[in-house]
């Protein structure tokens, strides 16, 4: 009997196994469709505002993937099997495209569009030439590159903050903006504040969180590290922001932007636009436009 019931369990697992590298197999060649053609490739924009004077500052755009029969995947459930296939790179550079193709699209509507940043994985990150395509990119939109900005997280910085400085450095020679995402969630060292270029840092929500505990401890960390940013230059965001008690307990703290579900969700471009994007007023530049 025991040993029947050992084969039973046996075959059930190979048929588990199988059923899961099949579905596995199965989304990556959907996945691998949509890196090739674009199809089901969806980007919603979250703002962000000026903490002080309620102004919109720009939006991040944040993927998702209307999947043929599963329905709209969230970026959590699909960008590491992008990233571990190597997918991740031609999904980003529809994705770029998709991007700069709607700021386009939103200045050719009469709108005044707000800078958007990009999330970058680390493969991305470290594509060689990246700047240089983004600039084709840019050149190809008509774009200018205020419009455009990169987040990437400390897991693309690791070990490497000497070849990480060269690539941030070319993005910024472009006129593109960089920041640092979630900081505070990884290996954080505030060193790399100080040697790496970025123009922006974003506190993880994990601090805006941990003050509702009211601790001294946390107080102090988000006083630190708000404080440091602050006083290297870097434009200074807390994201995650979700309760009108949590925006009134960060009063204290030298935070220039602010980003969550309280202000704005993220939302289909139409709605963004719709909700956030004034009409554009004629400059100088728009009268010289053929
Ligand atoms: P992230 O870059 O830190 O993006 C912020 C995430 O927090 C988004 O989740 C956003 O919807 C969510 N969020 C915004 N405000 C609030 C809030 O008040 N409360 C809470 N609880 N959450 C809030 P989302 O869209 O699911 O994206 C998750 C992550 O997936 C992103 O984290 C980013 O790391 C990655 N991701 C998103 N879009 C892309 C992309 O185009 N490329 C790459 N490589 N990664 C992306
Ligand atoms: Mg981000
Ligand atoms: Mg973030
Ligand atoms: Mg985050």
């Amino acid at each position: 009997r025991a040993k029947q019931e050992g084969r039973n369990t046996y075959r059930l697992y190979r048929a588990d196994m199988h059923a899961q590298d099949s579905q596995r197999l199965a989304l990556e060649t959907a996945l691998r469709n949509t890196a090739e053609t674009g199809d089901g490739l969806v980007v919603h924009y979250q703002p962000l505002f000026d903490r002080d004077s309620g102004q919109i500052r720009g939006a991040e755009a944040l993927v998702r993937w209307q999947h043929p029969t599963l329905g709209m995947i969230s970026p959590g459930d699909f960008i590491p099997l992008a990233e571990s296939s190597g997918l991740i790179l031609p999904l980003g550079e529809q994705l770029i495209d998709v991007i700069m193709g709607q700021l386009r699209a939103w200045h050719q509507a009469g709108l005044d569009p707000v800078p958007v940043a990009i999330n970058l994985s680390p493969r991305q990150f470290w594509q060689s030439g990246l700047a240089e395509w983004v600039g084709q990119r840019l050149a190809h939109h008509d774009l200018p590159a205020r419009l455009v900005g990169f987040e990437l997280t400390e897991s693309c910085l690791l070990d490497q903050s000497q070849a990480a400085a060269a690539i941030l450095r070319g993005l910024q020679s472009l006129g593109c903006f960089t920041a640092i995402d979630d900081f505070g969630t990884g290996y954080s060292s505030l060193s790399y504040l100080q040697d790496l270029p970025f123009n922006e840092l974003k506190v993880d929500r994990t601090f805006i969180r941990r003050l509702n505990d009211g601790t001294r401890s946390s107080r102090a960390i988000l006083g630190a590290v708000t404080g440091l940013a602050s006083e290297l230059g870097l434009t200074v965001v807390a994201e995650g922001v979700e309760t009108a008690e949590q925006l009134e307990r960060l009063k204290p703290y030298q935070i220039d932007l602010i980003q969550g579900f309280l202000m704005g969700r993220p939302s289909p471009a139409a709605t963004f636009a719709d909700t956030w994007l004034a009409p554009r007023r004629m400059t100088a530049d728009d009268a010289s436009d053929r």
